[in-house]
């Protein structure tokens, strides 16, 4: 079963992920943690790349689906063959959102690449951590120091955030919404019922 998390930055995707993969764990699974951009020595340069310098948007484009095909090939496939789970923090419904969406690429150029690259392969179950703009950006301000993403303006994570709501209006079987205002047990309580059910399907 491949597992991943989305959301804007700050709305407590990895106040979660480690919580889930135990939750897993619990139900006697073998969980693979792993993240985008990343999950390879590799794709971790790549991120490096990508999150401190300035590029062209068809190369960052570029660089998050080759690290992505990277991680595909040497991560995730071979450890969904061989019967683990995966708990991806971020994947292709990111790159619709930020590069998409926030850098207004429009999504027919990433879905050819998505096409090309994992045409076989789509997350079976994605929960997007949702929260206003302005709670995100106040949780992000008490954190730490911020990427060149994050570091952009509002009008950026508006756009990001509702092509993350369109992604979902798309998906709506694989992709649900977690509102990520609620208090932490709440949402480990939702998050928890719908793992059970996973893990008994
Ligand atoms: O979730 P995480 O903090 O690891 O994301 C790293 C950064 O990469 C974030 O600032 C996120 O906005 C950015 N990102 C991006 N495009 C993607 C994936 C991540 O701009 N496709």
């Amino acid at each position: 079963c491949f597992i991943t998390l989305e959301g804007l930055d700050g709305a407590g995707k990895s106040t979660h992920v480690g919580w889930l993969v135990e939750r897993l764990q619990q139900h006697g699974l073998a969980v693979v943690s792993t993240r985008e951009p990343g999950g390879t020595a590799l794709g971790e340069q790549l991120r490096q790349l990508v999150l401190s310098q300035p590029m062209n948007l068809k190369t960052e484009t570029l660089l998050m689906f080759a690290g992505r095909c990277e991680h595909i090939e040497t991560v995730i496939k071979p450890a969904l063959l061989a019967g683990q789970w995966v708990v991806c923090d971020r994947f292709t419904d990111a790159t619709y959102a930020y590069q998409g969406g926030g850098r207004e690429l429009g999504g027919d150029r990433i879905s050819a690449l998505e096409q090309w690259v994992h045409a076989d392969l789509q997350p079976d179950r994605t929960w997007l951590f949702d929260v206003p703009l302005a709670v995100a950006r106040e949780r992000l301000s008490r954190s730490r120091e911020l990427d060149r993403f994050e570091r952009e303006g509002e009008a950026f994570f508006e756009r990001t955030r509702r092509a993350y709501h369109e992604r979902a209006r798309q998906h709506p079987e694989r992709l649900r919404i977690v509102d990520s205002t609620l208090p932490i047990e709440d949402v480990r309580r939702s998050l928890a019922e719908q793992i059970d059910e996973l893990v008994r399907a």
